[in-house]
């Protein structure tokens, strides 16, 4: 059996390029793949490898008294979810083109637990805001959320100007895919002057694990950065496959990505359009696969 381990903490690293390499190195001496991003604000990390050596890694980390209270959070997987290890040193943890000073070390919205989260959401009187891209959105979200049109995080400043800019005293409910994102951005929005912020602790996945909730009012599934490419959070009766294939608009929840190499682009499509579209996104990209081929046979 195998692990996937997703885990952040925001705390001032001294020397990143030192810590990097020795963490680096523990996760090569236990087999573990995966994606772990380091700067001077802290650490985002997700990981798979084998149960003994996740619970090892787990052990480790735990060990060091900077990352003791660090939440990880721990899926089943039937194998490795990633095919390489990378340790990286960024500036960010995540990218976010704040144009005003935030440091969600000092300050962020109030984490709501699953069950508060609920709750919040069933008054009825908040905003709810995705805290991710729009083709995460896309594929599944919670019911009743804003999908904010951007592509990546660091839009998000100008687009939460533009279109919250009138509701800086209305509760505003944010959440992501593991909280990190919302870190960030519940920091920035109360910079910005919002003053009734509330973030998902945890984010998604940890909601979909708490088992009074279920992963209630979550609609489709949650897009993840790794070879499952999305997972079921409702684990209710009550749920909605809200994924439309970009061709023929048929509900559907399946995710691949653009056969044309040169596009390549992650998209919803229905099994007969994938057929019909040759695993491509458009009849452009159909067209470029088809030239390629003819240029291949003389
Ligand atoms: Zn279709
Ligand atoms: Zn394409």
């Amino acid at each position: 059996m195998y692990h996937a381990l997703l885990y952040y903490a925001f705390l001032p690293i001294e020397d990143p390029e030192a810590f990097a390499n020795e963490h680096r190195a523990l996760c090569q001496s236990l087999g573990l793949k995966g994606r772990i991003l380091i700067s001077v604000e802290g650490i985002n990390g997700t990981v798979s490898g084998p149960v003994d050596a996740c619970n090892a890694y787990v052990l480790a980390v735990h060990a060091d008294p900077r990352f003791a209270e660090m939440p990880i959070k721990t899926d089943v997987v039937p194998g490795h979810v990633f095919q390489k290890l990378f340790v990286r040193v960024k500036k960010e943890l995540v990218t976010f083109r704040a144009d005003l000073p935030s440091d969600p070390t000092k300050v962020t919205g109030q984490h709501l637990s699953a069950a508060e989260w609920k709750d919040r959401i069933e008054r009825g009187d908040a905003i709810i805001l995705d805290g991710r891209t729009d083709y995460e959105f896309d594929i599944g979200h919670f019911r009743g959320a804003i999908r904010p049109d951007v592509e990546s995080f660091r839009e998000f400043p100008t687009w939460i100007r533009e279109h919250l800019g009138d509701k800086r005293n209305t509760p505003i409910l944010t959440y992501c895919t593991g909280g990190i994102r919302c870190e960030k951005l519940t920091s920035y929005m109360i910079a910005d002057g919002f003053t009734d912020v509330y973030q998902l602790d945890g984010g998604i996945v940890t909601y979909g694990k708490d088992e009074n909730v279920k992963g209630a009012l979550w609609d489709g599934l949650c897009y993840v950065f790794d070879e499952r490419i999305a997972v079921a959070i409702n684990h209710t009766e009550d749920r909605r496959v809200v994924g439309r294939c970009i061709h023929c608009d048929a509900p559907t929840e399946r995710y691949i990505n653009c056969a044309n190499l040169l596009c390549n682009k992650q998209h919803i499509a229905c099994e007969a359009c994938e057929k019909q579209f040759e695993h491509t996104c458009s009849v452009a990209c159909m067209d470029v696969i088809h030239d390629t081929a003819a240029l291949a046979t003389p």
